[in-house]
């Protein structure tokens, strides 16, 4: 079965809402949708973060020609031709040949698409095969963890609507919910970490993200700030320019355990994010960068260390993975349609969530459907 064609389409739904964490404003939700079609007319889908978006389908207009005539089950070898990319010789021909694609300043975006098309080629596999992928890949869960992120700073609102928030997803039977800190001052983050500690009550989960805002004192000083209120994981607190050695050092001072993992383009920023960074639940996203394939190297690396994967964004694919790794923790999820509009309207089909928990079903590949009315509704390209 050969790549015959690989197309994007992207779209951006503004949020009507102010939403900020730490480092940036979320005002919108775009998602990147890629299609892989093949010669013998099954057509794999994969999703994407909707970041770079004119950048990212830029990459996949280059790799469309790239790839065409590859086999479509040939997940490895694809990702390799795509990945080698990033490292060849300019004594070679073919970067002459494809400027734009071999241009090291679309590194980033090669790679999301990269992502994106290798999501597309698992879904290929599932309905080739005729089997959902968290059988193909030897799982037998078809229910997992799932942990719903809010808490955000509201800009007009105050700071602590966000009890009465974290309260209704608990009654809604989730049992971890996940808020923002490092947006303000620490007295201030402690008060709410204590209005929606107390709201939620002693028994749920209750993880910070604090979206890369400390230096390694601030970080120290909010997280001994914040213990007192049973902290599940303590995420990404250090900033973006010393996010693994000081995170190592961080991990040394609290008996909070750290995630991380998100922002990274690949399993070796993830391998030293285990090994120096002291990083017990790993987020690697593969709707962010370098798709399945990554994420499963990621996730065997962790398995090693004894950390456990808890994915990020996206839960109607990467639930497939989480839930098949036996060190795949739970995933993230966003009920409120305030935040993401899209988990209602951009599927016609996907994994439902239920008591707390993402539920698979046993449709071939992923197991979601796009709707393309959405698609037209929001469509940015
Ligand atoms: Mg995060």
């Amino acid at each position: 079965m050969k790549i015959t064609r690989i197309k994007a389409h992207a779209l951006v739904v503004p949020l009507g809402a102010d939403y900020w964490v730490a480092n940036e404003m979320i005002n919108q939700c775009g998602q990147i949708i890629i299609e892989v079609e093949t010669d013998e007319g099954v057509v794999g889908i994969g999703t994407l973060h909707g970041r770079f978006i004119p950048q990212v389908l830029e990459m996949v207009r280059e790799l469309d020609g790239f790839l065409q005539g590859m086999d479509a089950m040939a997940h490895e070898a694809v990702w390799q031709k795509v990945f080698d990319i990033t490292t060849t010789s300019p004594g070679n021909a073919a970067p002459h040949n494809r400027p734009r694609l071999f241009a090291s300043a679309n590194r980033q975006a090669l790679l999301i698409a990269l992502g994106g098309i290798d999501v597309a080629l698992w879904d290929i596999k599932g309905k080739a095969t005729n089997m959902p992928v968290w059988r193909l890949l030897g799982g037998t869960r078809k229910e997992i963890h799932a942990y719903v992120t809010g808490g955000y700073y509201w800009l007009g609102h105050d700071h602590f609507y966000i009890a009465e928030e974290m309260a209704s997803y608990i009654a809604q039977g989730f049992t971890g919910v996940k808020m923002k800190v490092g947006g303000v001052d620490l007295a201030t983050d402690v008060a709410r970490v204590k209005a929606v500690r107390e709201a939620i009550g002693p028994n749920s989960q209750l993880m910070v993200d604090a979206n890369c805002a400390y230096d390694w004192n601030g970080a120290v000083a909010a997280i001994r700030a914040f213990e007192p209120y049973d902290i599940f994981w303590f995420e990404e607190p250090m900033h973006w320019y010393d996010s693994v050695r000081s995170l190592g050092k961080l991990a040394q001072c609290t008996h909070v355990a750290l995630a991380s993992g998100e922002s990274e383009m690949h399993a070796w920023a993830c391998r030293d994010l285990i090994d120096l960074g002291g990083v017990r639940y790993m987020e690697f996203d593969a709707s962010r960068s370098g798709g399945v394939t990554e994420w499963l190297r990621v996730a065997a690396y962790a398995k090693l260390k004894g950390v456990q994967m808890a994915t990020h964004h996206d839960a109607h694919f990467q639930g497939h993975l989480a839930a098949a790794a036996s060190n795949g923790y739970c995933v993230e999820v966003f009920p409120n349609p305030k935040r993401d509009p899209l988990w209602d309207t951009l599927f016609t089909h996907r994994a439902q969530l239920k008591n707390g928990k993402l539920v698979l079903g046993d449709e071939p590949g992923f197991g979601f459907g796009i709707d393309w009315k959405t698609v037209e509704k929001y469509r940015v390209g």
